[in-house]
């Protein structure tokens, strides 16, 4: 802001606090607050440093120019709080970076309008999924003697065959082998460990979705690192143009 400009935010100030305008606080004011326009959330933020109480009841409140700063960032800040990014198909790192900025920038600065709270997702899913779900995953015996069997041999990885080296159910894990010295289908010590996360109801890890998901996760990474290095490449000139001139 100009002197003139700080003069008038003095002036509020002086409203407040009885405090004696000057050129000299003005000059002093708008060589502190240069990047910050005279605006609406400049004159907000002044109003409301002395609309809040302080934290020591009996202390007389003085506005500073870093007060002016910092509430108004606040108050521009508060108006991001639901704010969601609007993508556009195939733009680039800095077509992102810069239509981000730009969205930021109109929605802080108020010219658009909030968009509405996020409605969250409360409470379980309904009784009746929930009542449908309680038979899935579950094996449906075909006599009592049955039922009654498969709750004690289900009690462990023994209780299934094993998805790795196919070992029947209540036989244990087969060691890998085929040399004299170790003859193919000697018991392993220990369960496959695909065995013991199939017993505990855990879903088997099929090989073609876990390469799928490495190369989603290699793609974000590279996507990310894009983004980063647009961001430094063009991070001077963004903070000199932050708050736009006056
Ligand atoms: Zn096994």
């Amino acid at each position: 802001m100009k002197p003139s400009e700080a003069s008038d935010l003095l002036t509020r100030c002086a409203a407040f606090d009885n405090r004696q305008p000057s050129a000299t606080a003005a000059m002093a004011w708008a060589s502190a607050l240069a990047d910050i326009p005279l605006d609406a959330d400049t004159f907000a933020a002044v109003d409301r440093y002395y609309g809040t109480p302080p934290k020591d009841p009996g202390q007389r409140l003085w506005i500073q120019p870093h007060d002016v700063r910092r509430i108004r960032k606040t108050i521009r800040s508060e108006r991001l709080e639901n704010f969601i990014y609007e993508p556009v198909a195939d733009e680039s790192p800095r077509e992102y970076l810069a239509r981000l900025r730009g969205q930021q920038n109109a929605l802080a600065s108020g010219r658009v309008p909030q968009p509405p709270a996020r409605l969250a997702l409360t409470g379980g899913p309904h009784l009746t999924v929930v009542q449908a779900l309680d038979g899935v995953g579950r094996p449906v015996p075909d006599s009592d003697e049955d039922d009654l069997g498969d709750s004690v041999r289900r009690t462990g990885p023994l209780g299934i065959p094993c998805p790795k080296c196919g070992a029947e159910m209540g036989r244990p894990c087969k060691l890998p082998g085929g040399t004299d010295k170790q003859p193919i289908g000697r018991p392993r010590p220990k369960p496959h460990p695909a065995r013991v996360a199939a017993a505990a109801g855990q879903p088997v890890a099929d090989p073609a979705e876990r390469a799928r998901e490495e190369e989603r996760r290699r793609e974000a990474s590279r996507l990310a690192l894009a983004r980063i290095a647009a961001e430094e490449e063009i991070h001077d000139a963004e903070i000199v143009n932050e708050d736009g001139a006056p």
